[in-house]
């Protein structure tokens, strides 16, 4: 399995566009990514010859979607090695992931307890933990990084105990690109009976996942970072938690029986999914995942790794700019700062030269304030970005540079 960047771009038919006579140079990966023709076609197919509720259904346009649908949820728990095919559960994203954890978690926190995550989360796991912490009243605590954006193991150490209830950290940070040391993060949560969130949304795009073999509690993303459609994403949880924990809406479908006065609860994974889900993007998202699934992910990993260095090596020898983030295991982003420039001109000179990029704090204005910065500009890469894409970067900047001047 021979990895042909230029193949996989004819693929998506979206990078063919131009900006203003400029071919697109799409570098805004950690914000979105775009989709293969395969992922686009699924959802017109599913809309064309089959759309119809699903699991309630006496025809054949139902059996047929409800097919569909649930072999999507296969897929990802076999991408994810899940132990069940009923621990995984679609959400809307990783946010909406986030808060149904966090919702079921409020019911096990009170005042005496604590809360672990790190100065790299991004607003959706941080903010979503700082409320769930002020309701119950238990403690956040937050683990330190250092200077380059990597994590600091011995305050992370310190900040356990067996007070913590819940430990929650990004496998990859979306603001620096730090790929935290997972396993052993979760290992050490668990020494002192933690539950374990990772926040999967850079991750799952540029590593393997295994939960069995890294022993979490939830593992949540979204599909539109790893080539799906927006408005889904799957939350991975531990059927043990998952079947006891407080259902999060409520409505059709979670439920078993239900009276005037009383209802109770659909099994897993059906309980933690009311009303009619996002069929459709449900769908597109197993393609995503197939579609991924199928390519050579050690060339895919070389390939990120080898654009990812020859920025690095670019932004080095370039006057006047730093890097932000510069921690020794790092992949998909390139943050940095532009002497005598902001980072929103940056982007808006870059996008003038056809170049998406992203500035600002990216979700993650406590991370900044650590820094001591206002914010970035990020570019981030994927699998179909070239080395052409690098230097046409390096090209822009030299012209926004000279317009800064
Ligand atoms: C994008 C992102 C999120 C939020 O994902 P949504 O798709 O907006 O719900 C959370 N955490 C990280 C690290 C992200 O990159």
């Amino acid at each position: 399995m021979a990895f042909d960047v230029y193949e996989i771009r004819r693929q998506f038919p979206i990078l063919a566009r131009e900006i203003d006579g400029n071919p697109l140079v799409y570098l805004d990966n950690a914000a979105t990514t775009q989709k293969p023709q395969c992922v686009i076609d699924s959802l017109v197919d599913y809309y064309t010859r089959y759309n119809s509720n699903v699991h309630r259904g006496a025809h054949r346009l139902a059996d047929e979607a409800t097919q569909a649908f649930e072999g999507a949820r296969d897929t990802i728990a076999s991408f994810l090695n899940a132990n069940k095919r009923e621990e995984v559960i679609w959400t809307s994203g990783t946010t909406e992931s986030i808060n149904i954890v966090s919702h079921g978690l409020t019911h096990y926190l009170s005042a005496g307890d604590q809360v672990l995550v790190t100065e790299l989360e991004h607003h959706a796991d941080l903010v979503t933990w700082q409320q769930v912490c002020h309701k119950t009243g238990a403690e956040l605590l937050v683990a330190a990084i250092d200077d380059n954006g990597e994590l600091d193991i011995a305050d992370f150490d310190s900040k356990l105990s067996e007070r913590t209830k819940l430990v929650a950290f990004p496998h990859v940070s979306n603001a620096l690109g730090t790929l935290n040391p997972i396993v052993e993060l979760t290992q050490k949560a668990k020494a002192v009976g933690a539950w374990v969130l990772i926040d999967g949304a850079q991750g799952i795009a540029h590593e393997a996942v295994d939960v069995q073999a890294i022993g979490c509690d939830f593992y949540v993303f979204s599909a539109h970072k790893i080539y799906g459609p927006m408005g889904i994403g799957a939350l991975w949880g531990r059927e043990e938690l998952l079947k006891e924990w407080p259902v999060w809406q409520t409505g059709g479908e979670m439920i078993s029986s239900v009276t005037y006065q009383t209802a109770t609860w659909n099994q897993l994974p059906y309980r933690l999914e009311a009303g009619t889900p996002n069929v459709a993007d449900a769908i597109a998202f197993g393609v995503a995942i197939d579609w991924f699934k199928r390519l050579d992910r050690q060339a895919i990993e070389q390939h990120e790794a080898s654009l990812l260095d020859a920025a690095t090596a670019q932004a080095e020898d370039f006057q006047g700019l730093t890097i932000v983030g510069k921690s020794k295991n790092k992949v998909g982003v390139l943050s940095f700062l532009l002497e005598g420039g902001h980072p929103a001109d940056i982007g808006f000179l870059l996008d003038r030269q056809g170049i998406a990029i992203r500035t600002g704090n990216h979700c993650a204005e406590p991370l900044m304030n650590r820094l001591g910065i206002p914010g970035t500009a990020r570019a981030s890469f994927s699998l179909y970005n070239t080395i052409e894409d690098v230097n046409a970067l390096f090209e822009g900047l030299k012209k926004v540079k000279m317009m800064l001047e």
